[in-house]
């Protein structure tokens, strides 16, 4: 069995471990397989494994590997889960099945451009920065409420629910917590939160989506 086999083998067993630890239903929470710098052949080892669903970070990465795959998992789905540029929107709308970055007026307001003209709706996530931290994207705590309800209400984005990256060097429990109840205030079912190093105490604290890479794929070379 190849070593990305074996992972996604244990990560659903952590998963379903989580979940039941929590007294929640197995199959309440998604794995996005985050295959970022990875190449095609790991996401087709892992679709082998039965994994349709994949996490790229980059627009122009995810088209290069792909929209190829599509024709023979049609039941795949990407989510793009890294900072947008505006200019990227159109892209985005085109291979994203969900994007989980929405975070700021602009931006909005080019996804929904770019939906109009492709006639495709990809599902959208707020990204909500809860530790305000200055170099990271997401709208911030104190204008989330308010962004939440522009992206929806405003600019008619099909907001399902909310994404997060704790800070590095926090607990990021409370960080999930908070998260988790912003979404329930706003009645938004999708909870996306928990990277390989975190993602059970986010399923503890509501994950409905969470983001593993590193423990999936191996170690990402440092980018250049
Ligand atoms: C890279 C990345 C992940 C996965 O991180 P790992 O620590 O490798 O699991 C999750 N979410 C986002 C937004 C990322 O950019």
């Amino acid at each position: 069995m190849s070593d990305i086999v074996a992972n996604l083998a244990a990560i659903r067993a952590r998963i379903d471990a989580a979940c039941a630890r929590a007294g929640r239903p197995a199959g309440s929470v998604t794995l996005v397989a985050v295959s970022k710098t990875h190449p095609q052949e790991a996401v087709v080892e892992a679709l082998a494994a039965g994994q349709l669903v994949f996490g790229e970070n980059r627009v122009q990465e995810a088209q290069a590997k792909f929209p190829g795959l599509r024709a023979a998992h049609p039941a795949m789905r990407l989510h793009i889960i890294g900072g947008l540029q505006t200019n990227k929107a159109r892209d985005a709308v085109r291979v994203a099945d969900v994007i989980e970055t929405i975070d700021r007026p602009k931006l909005a307001a080019a996804i929904a451009e770019a939906m109009a003209k492709e006639g495709r709706r990809p599902d959208c996530l707020v990204q909500v920065n809860t530790g305000d931290e200055s170099q990271k994207s997401g709208v911030s705590r104190a204008e989330a409420d308010a962004f939440i309800r522009a992206a929806r209400d405003e600019y008619g984005l099909p907001v399902t629910g909310l994404m997060c990256i704790p800070p590095v060097d926090q607990d990021p429990r409370p960080h999930f917590a908070w998260l988790r109840d912003l979404a329930a205030k706003h009645g938004l079912p999708v909870v996306s939160m928990g990277m390989s190093a975190d993602f059970e105490i986010a399923i503890e604290e509501g994950a409905t989506l969470v983001r593993v890479g590193t423990a999936i794929f191996g170690h990402r070379p440092a980018p250049a």
